[in-house]
């Protein structure tokens, strides 16, 4: 503890780094590894006070694509699992089944401690509590950040910053063009607050909701079961609950999580617009209550003892800031599969605008280009603001693939530093023999 302790005292202290990562999600976790393990000073720096990102909100939500068919994409990404599956099977459970075909359902609080324990691994420093409030720049190039904490803003000064704040902030605040939601009229896929029900019979739950799966209709949302007609007989007798849900057994014995259409219904509501984020935060609170209430108001077979357990910590955002990046990945790259010559990571899983489509897409290649901004210097992409379309950014925007975009910028970063070169004139031939070493199979 006496080494914790220290640890975050030096941070503190610290002024100058080689690459700063703001953010602690996937993506964050995947570049600070890639980026420290490369032996260079590296600090994450993360607004809450635990890591993991929306794999830590979500209590118990299936962390995809993290080894799709089985097989490990990089050692970034078993350091993790290394950390995590550590804790054995009170921490994890693996999951092989026909949509999502590799998931790793978490508990939680495992999976923040496993988070700490990689960085430290891998020798990276990492404050929390400290959100990335500005950027320093000069002459169209990144030169670090300011960081709201507690104690007052705190300037940090970087060679280079990765931006894995999902949402794009730092990137948005350099300056660097942006692009926001559906192009025709802004949509944004929904926000969800995650929630885990306690006190229920699993089996008889999932057997009712195959039930359900077996006896709809085609709907938009094309997957797991229908339970539309109840929760829309619900919000008709005034329960605030969603469009449409999918109830998952947990690692916890006797819980199932939900993850559902959030505020679907309720008009397009910003993540990076404080107004709301607040309306969200209430309106998906008010709805696992209703969710459960109406469960239970139903006589819905495994719910008669059922409880709301607990709710993620802040409403999970889907979609918001993407960069607009010297190459704009799209949906057709996304379903043809589509190669470049410099690949850094690819993509696996399911195009998946959140309840509104889903369908199959192709494993593709991410190019370098996607992760570097038009115009502004020192700083990359990675994780959920890459530089897509709006249905791109749903394609494959799993936890792993958000790792592996986020280990690619981390290196990338090191090399830029390491060839005193800008990120965008990196040689990408020398990033993909660096992942190579780290064990990213990009030929595939
Ligand atoms: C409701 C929902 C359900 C989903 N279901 C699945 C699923 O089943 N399986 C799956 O694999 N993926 C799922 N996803 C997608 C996946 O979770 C995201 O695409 C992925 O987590 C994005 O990773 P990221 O690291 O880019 O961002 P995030 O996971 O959002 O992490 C960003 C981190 O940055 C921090 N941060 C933000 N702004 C700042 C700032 N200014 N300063 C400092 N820190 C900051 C945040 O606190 C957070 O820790 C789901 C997402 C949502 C919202």
């Amino acid at each position: 503890m006496a080494n914790l302790i220290n640890g975050a005292r030096n941070v503190w202290e610290t002024q100058d780094v080689d690459v700063l990562v703001a953010g602690g999600g996937p993506a964050g976790l995947g570049a600070a590894i890639g980026a420290a393990r490369m032996g260079a000073r590296t600090l994450l720096v993360e607004r809450m006070g635990f890591l993991g990102g929306v794999g830590a909100i979500g209590l118990g939500m299936t962390i995809n694509a993290m080894r799709p068919d089985g097989k490990p994409r990089s050692l970034v990404h078993e350091a993790f699992l290394e950390r995590l599956t550590r804790f054995g099977d009170i921490a994890y459970r693996y999951e092989e089944n026909g949509l999502v075909d590799h998931a790793y359902v978490t508990n939680t609080e495992y999976l923040k401690l496993a988070a700490f324990q990689a960085l430290e691994d891998a020798g990276c420093e990492y404050l929390l509590h400290s959100f990335v409030s500005d950027a320093i720049v000069e002459r169209d190039a990144v030169r670090g950040v300011i960081v709201s904490t507690k104690s007052g803003p705190l300037r940090i000064n970087a060679k280079r910053v990765v931006d894995a704040t999902g949402d794009g902030d730092v990137l948005y605040f350099a300056g660097c063009p942006v692009a926001k939601g559906r192009e025709e009229d802004g949509f944004l896929s929904p926000m969800t607050s995650l929630f885990v029900i306690g006190g229920v019979d699993v089996d008889r739950i999932v057997g009712y909701q195959r039930a359900l799966e077996r006896d709809s209709d085609s709907e938009v949302h094309n997957v797991g079961p229908r339970w539309t007609r109840l929760l829309a007989d619900g919000r008709r007798e005034g329960y605030e609950v969603p469009e449409r849900m999918h109830l998952r057994p947990t690692v916890y014995p006797g819980s199932v999580y939900v993850n559902h259409a959030g505020n679907k219904l309720y008009g397009v509501l910003d993540g990076t617009n404080v107004n709301d984020l607040t309306k969200a935060e209430r309106l998906m609170r008010q709805q696992a209550v209703d969710v459960v209430r109406l469960l239970k108001d139903r006589n819905i077979p495994g719910f008669e003892n059922a409880y709301l357990e607990q709710v993620s910590a802040w409403a999970g955002v889907r979609e918001t800031r993407r960069v607009v990046g010297e190459y704009v990945l799209t949906e057709e790259d996304a379903k043809t599969g589509a190669r470049f010559p410099d690949a850094i990571a690819r993509r696996f899983g399911l195009l998946d605008v959140g309840y509104v489509r889903l369908e199959k897409m192709t494993p593709h290649d991410v190019p370098y280009r996607a992760l570097v901004p038009k115009r502004i210097d020192n700083i990359l992409a990675s994780g959920r603001n890459i530089s897509t379309t709006h249905v791109a950014m749903s394609a494959g925007k799993s936890m792993g693939n958000c790792m592996a975009t986020g280990h690619a910028a981390g290196v990338a970063s090191v090399l830029s530093i390491r060839q005193n070169v800008a990120p965008r004139e990196v040689n990408t031939r020398l990033v993909r023999e660096a992942l190579a070493r780290d064990g990213v199979p990009l030929d595939i």
